[in-house]
């Protein structure tokens, strides 16, 4: 050993008595910071980044950590060594892994030392998380669809247990049954949980053929969603028992739905509210009249007063999204945008010329009270 090894709290500058969450903080900030990646020509990097990783390794484990705290670096002297601790980068990847239920569940699982266990005892399956893009009329009206999701099941041909049919349930030979087994050496022994029979005591004496004995088997689902009306961007729906089967009889993980909304060509929506802008022509905005405006259930009109300005909004009550909640619908705001006519042909040229010339203060009220306004500035 070319060092002195340091004392773990030391590595990740912790007390002794941090909790798990002050290591995980402390772990994320330093690990980043001496990742050999982003430290190409510091040669200490890796070497640090590796400390890290063991002395987290070691604290955010509690068997590990009272042996630590009892006997110091000397509880991993012997035996445990070169097994004894996860791969510096397999722990940073677990950590960083990306956004997402399925990387903390595998996480948990890391750290676990097996898959997570529900009140019985029994194993588990993992949420799943699955994306979905929705147009904003489904989201407004709400929808029943179904889903297609990948992912483990059930085995059908064992029915979960995992055993070939007919064949008998025996003691975990390599636990005795225990469900667990020891390592280590030396001053102290760890038990953790059987890798054969993950802690169950139990394996199959002939394993299913289809799913090799773990009960389950990767299927395509067609999974139905009821999605409510009114949902907004970024909601979560759960669905309950829809996500990975649990090993031998152990309960199903939860699929959670992300929804995303497709942005639509003529809607913005905000909370329950929509807009939208209608442009109209500048005769029918000085003269008034009616027009169509869509909404999300077809065309409505909008009666368009004489003299309406650009920019200017009408509200649609009631023609906007239902409350997710409250079941009350938001408004629909249109704003009219007043189109100046291009390309004029030569008569219509000489009308608008002798309507110009027609024209005072009083038909543009909206320029005379700016430049009374304005009129200090042009002196
Ligand atoms: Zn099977
Ligand atoms: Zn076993």
């Amino acid at each position: 050993m070319p060092t002195e090894k340091r004392d773990y709290y030391e590595v990740l500058a912790v007390s002794r008595s941090a909790t798990e969450e002050e290591v995980k903080r402390a772990y994320r900030k330093l690990a980043v910071k001496y990742h050999p990646d982003k430290n190409p020509d510091d040669p200490h990097a890796e070497e640090k980044f590796k400390e890290l990783g063991e002395a987290y390794d070691v604290l955010m484990d509690a068997d590990k950590r009272a042996a630590y705290d009892r006997y110091g670096h000397a509880a991993f002297a012997q035996g445990m060594a070169g097994r004894g601790f996860h791969d510096p980068f397999d722990i940073f990847r677990q950590e960083f892994g990306g956004a997402g239920g399925m990387v903390d569940a595998i996480f948990e699982t890391f750290f676990r030392g097996g898959a997570t266990t529900d009140h019985e005892g029994l194993h588990r399956g993992s949420d799943l998380r699955y994306d979905m893009q929705i147009t904003l009329e489904e989201a407004a009206f709400g929808m029943d669809t179904e889903i297609e999701v990948r992912k483990l099941d059930t085995c059908a041909e064992c029915r979960g247990s995992g055993a070939e049919p007919g064949s008998r349930t025996i003691n975990c030979p390599t636990c005795g049954g225990r469900g667990q087994v020891m390592s280590g050496g030396g001053i102290i022994r760890f038990s953790r949980t059987c890798p054969r029979c993950r802690g169950m005591g139990q394996v199959m004496e002939r394993p299913c053929k289809v799913c090799k004995g773990d009960g389950r088997f990767e299927n395509t689902s067609q999974i139905k969603l009821k999605i409510p009306a009114g949902i907004a961007d970024g909601s979560r729906l759960r669905s309950s028992g829809n996500g990975e089967a649990g090993i031998r009889g152990g309960g199903a993980g939860d699929l959670y739905v992300v929804i995303h909304i497709k942005e639509h060509p003529i809607f913005q929506r905000e909370e329950d509210n929509l807009y939208c802008e209608v442009p109209i022509s500048f005769t029918l905005a000085s003269l008034g009249g009616e027009i169509a405006v869509p909404t999300l259930e077809g065309k409505a009109n909008l009666k368009v007063p004489a003299g309406t300005q650009s920019g200017q909004v009408f509200k649609l009550r009631g023609k906007g999204v239902v409350n997710v909640n409250a079941r009350d619908r938001g408004d629909l705001l249109a704003r009219l945008l007043v189109e100046v006519p291009t390309r004029l042909n030569s008569e219509q040229r000489q009308k608008l010329e002798e309507f110009a010339a027609l024209c005072g203060e009083e038909n543009t009220p909206l320029h005379k009270s700016f430049f009374d306004r304005a009129k200090d500035f042009f002196r």
